[in-house]
Order: structure tokens, then C-alpha cells, then sequence
């Protein structure tokens, strides 16, 4: 019996592991195909690669981020293969999935799928959280014994992943379920925290020792829910190769001492990313959707973290209850201020099957009716309030999170206590969405220096962003348009640099933007050399040697 299991993912690089864990359980009597596929994929296209292999069965796991593209999916394998038997499970049908079976669908795998689905693929009855137009399972979400799926192939390296392994995540659960409740999460329906045994999981990690894998990414949404194993199995992690990089979903205020000692003194801070989901900083709004949270801890790991050099992705949510306008600005600024490498904005989704649904009318909340089911408005949040969300997100993105201006956003609001970075970002964003795209780099710069001129003066802003701009621009993108200095005192620093610092002439003539920036507290002249091949280095000038210099 041909069997295609299938999903349209986001991003090539994201390999899907749901899928690898069917096909490793698979019954003896199938012939089993694994095609993965992206959202850009014609769907007319992959659907005559799915025909040609003729399978009786096809399996697709359905996330929020391919719902709806699986819906029309779903109708055109229909018409190309009109007997197929096609069954669904994944995230998104797992709590409300009646609306599916019109689609086409034999039925609806509810919960972990590794013993249902064959189950379904056999037609046996009473299958665990199955739904179909003639059963709907009593048990809502099927659970898997982790001891079984241990004793089967390893998911992680399968022959058919080798030779794409360096290009491809490699996805690794250590744990299934969260301890947590938080309302809005669809991760709190599953609140079961199941542990795959510590020798397996080191199992796993070990054959990294001598693969190509550059990124692993664990998908346990507490990887730190144990805080003893979580140190061990770290500790195993900085046996293998130093070029392979981890990413952890981590509650950073319950991370221990122990493990923060791990990583402030041995771990190597270039190996690790933190997913550290912080949504509010009100404590009001984090009690109302039932997350616990210290966030004087929290922003205390966090700030550790980043010091020692880890990159921290912290994320936010817009439209939580009693999160207005004021409290949302004070929650972004308060991350602002720790200097995180990545700040994520967005706007809250009421997902299916999360408690947040029932509680949504009482907090006055409006969603969109399709994926992604975004909040357009609550009690505390109108319309215009999101819409400006949604700039601040913008520009997170482009002038934070992007690096390209990082440095002098963070300068500006660490020496200006009184300035909203939030605020910033919302003018600033409303510009971006203005700009004709693409844009060149420079306009980013430009308008930078246009939202914070009535801020801190026109000097000031100029030098700021130009600190940042000669560092990105470094192969000598066009000048800002607010060069300070001559073409005669530049050539004099070129002459100076040559003579004295026995730079050699052609690096300094070919490679190297002079003007204005900040540092130490004022305006300086700086000296950047691009030299390709070599790190970029700046060199800022002192006063005494700019008079000295551009004298001579
Ligand atoms: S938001 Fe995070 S901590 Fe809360 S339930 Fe979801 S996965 Fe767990």
C-alpha cells in the first residue's frame, strides 16, 4: 500500500519532524514516501509530483502557517487522485477540526499521530482522538508512550535527510507538553510534560560529533522545565563541535544558578541562541492568562545572558487583557532596555482549542475569522492602537533586530532615560510602510536620522546614525546625506593615515569612509576601512588628533 506522508513547511529549512516520526513508526505492510514541500510551491505542480507516485493514502500535517493553502491543497489532490484517502493531524486541527471534513478528508487525526495514523491507514475502529463524518473519538487529544517511540529508528538521522543535513535545521524534542498554562498558548491544552529519557535524547546529540548539521533546534517548549537534566545535557553539548549551533525555547526566570553559572563561565556564548518568550511585563495581563512570571528575574537572566554574549530573541504580544497602549509601551521599553540581539513584536492570535477563546468576549476582543486569527481589537486596544503595533514591529525589524542600527538605538535610549524607544519605533515604522520598496540602505539611515532629529538635535542624530551606517556600509554604500567634512580634510586624514599609522595608501585610498560619528559622549571624526577579505575596523580620531591631522 503506497503511503505519501506530506506538508507544506514555511521554509525549506525547516525540516519536519512530525513527519520523519510517521514514517519511522510506519506499519510493515506500507510503502511509505516522505515529500516535503514549502508554501511557495505551486500546489498544482507538487499535487502531479504526489499523482505520478499513485498512493492509496496521503497524510499532510496541517500547521496555522499552511491551513488555509492546505485547504485548496487538499481539493486539487482530490480532483487529480478522486479514490486517494487522505487523513490530516497536526497543531492546527487538533482542537477544532469539524469544518475539515467538508474538504474532502477522510478524517482527522487529533493529538500525536505515531500509533493513530496507522491505525486510521488500517481502517481500524476506536482509534484515539480520531474524528470522522461517522466517529468522533471520546478521547480528544492521543497521547503517545515516549518509551515506544525510543525503541524505533531515530527521526533525527534518517538516510534520506544525509544529504541536505548541513542546509536544514535539525529538529530535536527532549520533551513533549509544557508545565505551564498560559491562556493564549496552544502548548497549555498539553499540559502533560512527558520526558524523553536523558540516554536517548544524548543518543541523538551524539552522531553530531561527525555530521554536517550547522543548526539544531530544540522544540520542547520549556527546555529548561528540568533544571538538572537541562544542565546535563548542555554540558554534553559543549563536548561536540564548537561550529554547530543550539537554539533553546527557555522560561528564563526559572533558569537556576547552576545552569546561569554554566553558561556565564563555561559554555561558549557563540553556540547558543535563547527563545526566551517574555509577551508582557504587566503583571496584571500575565495573571489574567494565567502565565507566572517574575520579571524582575527574568530581566535579570536575561540581562546575564546578553552580557556574556548569548543571543536572546525575546518576544512580545500586543492585545493581552489589560495591556493598553501605556502599559504595552512601558512592556517594549522595559525589554528595550536590557539590549536584546532580537526583540519580536506581535499581536495576539486567539488560536482554537486555547482557553483564551471562551474569555475573548468578556475582554472585548475582535479577530480575524481565517488563519491567523489575529486580534484587530480589545477592550484596552483599538484598531489605530494595533495599527501602530504593527509599525513598531516594522521597525524593530528593520533597525533593530536587522543590527543595522542597533548600536545607535541603544546608545541613544541608554543615555536619554526620558525618550520612548517605543514611540521612536512607531513614527518610525510609519515612515517605513510609506517608503517605495525596495529602498536603498541609505534611506533607512536617512529616515532614522529624521524621527530622531526633534529628539536629540540634528548633530547629534546625524552622528548617531552615521556610527552605525559606515560599519554596514561597508562596501561603500553611497554617503548619508549629511557629510561633514571636506573632500580636502578627508584627503588630508587619508595623507595622515598613510604617514603616520603607516597604513598602506591603496587599502587607505580604495577602502576607507571618513566622517562624523558619535563616541564617548559627543562627535568625533571616525575612519572606516572595508577591507575585503578583513574585518572592518574603525578608528576614531581624537580632538587633539583632528586638529593635528587636518592642520598639517
Ligand atoms: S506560552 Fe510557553 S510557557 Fe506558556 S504554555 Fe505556551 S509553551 Fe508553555
Amino acid at each position: 500500500m503506497k503511503v505519501v506522508l506530506t506538508t507544506l513547511n514555511a521554509k525549506y529549512i525547516h525540516k519536519n519532524l512530525a513527519l520523519r516520526w510517521l514514517y519511522v513508526s510506519r506499519i510493515p505492510e506500507a510503502d511509505v514516501e516522505l515529500m516535503e514541500f514549502v508554501i511557495k510551491d505551486d500546489l498544482e505542480r507538487i499535487s502531479d509530483q504526489i499523482a505520478q507516485r499513485q498512493p492509496e493514502v496521503i497524510g499532510i500535517s496541517v500547521y496555522i502557517w499552511n491551513a488555509d493553502l492546505t485547504r485548496k491543497w487538499i481539493a486539487i489532490l482530490k480532483r487529480k487522485l478522486p479514490h486517494v484517502r487522505i487523513l490530516i493531524g497536526g497543531p492546527e486541527v487538533s482542537y477544532q477540526c469539524e469544518d475539515w471534513l467538508d474538504t474532502g478528508i477522510e478524517a482527522v487525526l487529533r493529538g500525536e499521530g505515531e500509533k493513530t495514523f496507522w491505525q486510521a491507514v488500517r481502517r481500524e475502529a476506536d482509534i484515539d482522538g480520531l474524528v470522522s463524518r461517522g466517529y468522533v473519538s471520546p478521547v480528544a487529544y492521543a497521547r503517545v508512550d515516549l518509551n515506544w517511540l525510543e525503541t524505533l529508528e531515530s527521526p533525527y538521522w534518517l538516510a534520506m535527510d544525509e544529504e541536505a543535513m548541513a542546509h536544514r535545521y535539525l529538529y530535536l524534542e527532549t520533551s513533549r507538553g509544557c508545565p505551564y498554562h498560559c491562556a493564549y498558548c496552544l502548548s497549555s491544552a498539553d499540559n502533560r510534560v512527558r520526558m524523553f529519557s536523558e540516554a536517548y535524547v544524548l543518543r541523538q546529540l551524539a552522531p553530531l560529533a561527525e555530521r554536517a548539521v550547522k543548526q539544531v533546534k530544540f522544540l520542547d517548549r520549556t527546555y529548561n522545565v528540568m533544571p538538572e537534566r537541562a544542565l546535563r545535557i548542555a554540558r554534553f553539548i559543549e563536548t561536540l563541535p564548537p561550529s554547530i549551533n543550539f537554539q533553546f525555547e527557555v522560561v528564563a526566570d526559572t533558569i537556576s544558578e547552576a545552569m546561569l553559572d554554566f553558561f556565564e563561565q563555561e559554555a561558549d556564548p557563540a553556540r547558543y541562541r535563547f527563545e526566551i518568550g517574555v509577551q508582557s511585563l504587566n503583571s496584571k495581563t500575565l495573571e489574567a492568562v494565567d502565565r507566572r512570571q517574575d520579571n524582575q528575574r527574568l530581566l535579570e537572566v536575561t540581562s546575564r545572558l546578553l552580557k556574556r554574549g548569548y543571543v536572546c530573541h525575546l518576544d512580545l504580544i500586543a492585545g493581552l487583557p489589560y495591556e493598553d497602549r501605556a502599559s504595552f509601551e512601558q512592556s517594549y521599553n522595559g525589554l528595550f532596555a536590557v539590549h536584546p540581539s532580537e526583540l519580536q513584536v506581535g499581536i495576539l492570535k486567539l488560536l482554537k482549542g486555547t482557553a483564551m477563546i471562551a474569555r475573548a468576549p468578556g475582554w472585548g476582543m475582535e479577530f480575524e475569522a481565517q488563519t491567523p486569527y489575529t486580534v484587530t481589537k480589545t477592550a484596552w486596544l483599538s484598531e489605530a492602537d494595533l495599527a501602530e503595533v504593527e509599525c513598531v514591529h516594522l521597525a524593530t525589524e528593520k533597525l533593530l533586530n536587522s543590527g543595522r542600527c542597533r548600536a545607535c538605538l541603544q546608545s541613544v535610549f541608554a543615555e536619554h532615560l526620558q525618550l520612548s524607544a517605543y514611540a521612536l519605533m512607531a513614527q518610525a515604522g510609519a515612515r517605513l510602510q510609506a517608503l517605495p520598496h525596495p529602498y536603498q540602505l541609505k534611506e533607512l539611515y536617512e529616515l532614522l536620522i529624521e524621527v530622531l532629529t526633534p529628539l536629540v538635535g540634528e548633530s547629534e542624530a546625524q552622528a548617531r546614525v552615521n556610527t552605525d551606517y559606515l560599519m554596514q556600509s561597508a562596501h561603500r554604500q553611497k554617503p548619508l546625506a549629511i557629510r561633514h567634512l571636506s573632500a580636502e580634510e578627508r584627503k588630508e586624514i587619508r595623507r595622515n593615515l598613510v604617514q603616520r599609522m603607516d597604513f598602506d595608501e591603496q587599502q587607505v585610498y580604495n577602502y576607507t569612509q571618513i566622517d562624523v560619528g558619535w563616541q564617548a559622549g559627543g562627535i568625533q571624526i571616525q575612519i572606516v576601512l572595508a577591507v575585503p577579505g578583513q574585518p572592518v575596523r574603525r578608528i576614531w580620531l581624537s580632538e587633539e588628533e583632528q586638529q593635528e591631522w587636518i592642520k598639517s
